[in-house]
């Protein structure tokens, strides 16, 4: 990919967090009162990021990252109950009137959602969208904001840019729109970019132009970036912590090599054998965890994923007793009952086994 102009960038105000958490999320619970039920989307969740930090949060589908996403902008409805605290830059951010939130949100923290044809709007030009994401927060001048539409385009690696801006979203496919909705979110230089499955919809060569696209951006501004996926391998090249959650809660959160090296719970230990192999020498068979995640109105007792578990003690301690964070070396945390007791495991040996399962070989 050619290299991308530099942006003007207006210098960073000198902030007292000099590097520090710039989102800081404490046990972040999120409820809805359903007619089957409470259901229990977020259920005690906390970490930080960085400046210039990206996040992966990661797990299977219905899991609560979207919600916790939805929670940190305010933009849950109103019917969510949600406890804990989010804070920005020291400030709370829970209970704040959504005036000041609306203007956060767009400026200081912006969201990139999986489906760019539905966050962008058909009737009007893709340039006066991302234009009028600009002026909502800041007055300039018609022709600055028009020069700053089309740098952002081609900043996000759009071609042709100034053209581009004078079409509308029907006119792009679907990786440009999605790196169109990315020059949107990132027109005011947000301190904190939260992207929810950014990639999902999009085929694996778009995929990595696209996060390339975002750590391009974070070089430039030192933003913290939450990028959200189920699938393990897109944090892989991307993130430098990893958050892993099931049914709702936090199950381990490390760094990537951690995560990847040195697993401390069997969950995250079924997404790195579920991930396909690269060599492509065993097949391209790949290996699922068993069974399905439960439903967030009946989470199972103790620990959420014992039914699942290769590892569990069943009844006690796994289906009995909800296991705490277990600390690690580090910041790496665990809530597993046996996080430190789990053998060491190469990922090669990850696959490998998953592979065995797969192939339902029989071990001698
Ligand atoms: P993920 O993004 O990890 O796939 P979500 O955060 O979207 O999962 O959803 C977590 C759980 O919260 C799911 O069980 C979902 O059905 C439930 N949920 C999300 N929004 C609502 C809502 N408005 N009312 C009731 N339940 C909801
Ligand atoms: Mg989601």
């Amino acid at each position: 990919m050619a290299d991308l102009p530099v942006l003007e960038l207006q210098p960073e105000p000198a902030g007292p967090q000099g590097g520090g958490a710039l989102l800081e999320v404490t046990n972040l619970s999120v409820t809805f009162p359903t007619d089957d039920g409470l259901v229990r989307a977020v259920d005690d969740v906390s970490f930080a990021v960085a400046e210039n930090e990206t996040l992966g949060i990661v797990g299977e589908s219905g899991s609560g990252k979207s919600v916790t996403s939805l929670a940190i902008l305010g933009l849950l409805p109103k019917v969510a109950e949600v406890t804990g605290s989010v804070k920005f830059r020291g400030r709370e951010l829970l209970g704040l009137e959504r005036s000041e939130l609306r203007k956060l949100r767009g400026d200081s923290i912006a969201m990139v959602f999986q489906d760019a044809l539905a966050a962008l709007n058909p009737v009007f030009k893709v340039g006066a969208q991302i234009a009028e994401a600009i002026t909502v927060h800041h007055e300039l001048p018609d022709a600055e904001v028009r020069d700053r539409v089309v740098e952002l385009l081609d900043l996000v690696g759009i071609p042709n840019p100034a053209k581009r801006a004078d079409q509308y979203p029907h006119e792009f496919s679907g990786g440009m729109r999605q790196r169109a909705m990315i020059a949107m979110s990132i027109a005011n230089e947000p301190d904190v970019l939260i992207a929810d499955e950014p990639t999902t919809a999009l085929d694996v060569t778009i995929q990595a132009q696209v996060l390339e696209v975002m750590e391009r951006i974070q070089d430039r501004t030192r933003s913290s970036i939450v990028l959200i996926t189920h699938d393990l391998g897109v944090v892989a090249g991307t993130a430098d912590r990893v958050l892993v959650m099931y049914a709702g809660r936090q199950v381990e959160l490390g760094t990537v090599d951690e995560i990847f090296y040195d697993p401390r719970h069997p969950y995250t230990r079924g997404l790195l054998a579920s991930l396909p192999r690269v060599d492509g020498t065993r097949g391209t068979r790949l290996h699922r965890i068993e069974g399905q995640p439960p439903s967030l109105i009946f989470v199972p007792p103790g620990c959420a994923f014992h039914p699942r578990c290769p590892h569990a003690q069943l009844p006690d301690p796994c289906a009995t007793k909800r296991p705490e964070l277990h600390a690690l070396t580090g910041l790496h945390v665990s809530a597993c009952h046996f996080a430190e007791e789990l053998p060491a495991m190469s990922t090669e040996d990850l696959a490998a086994d998953a592979d065995v399962a797969a192939d339902e070989v029989v071990q001698p």
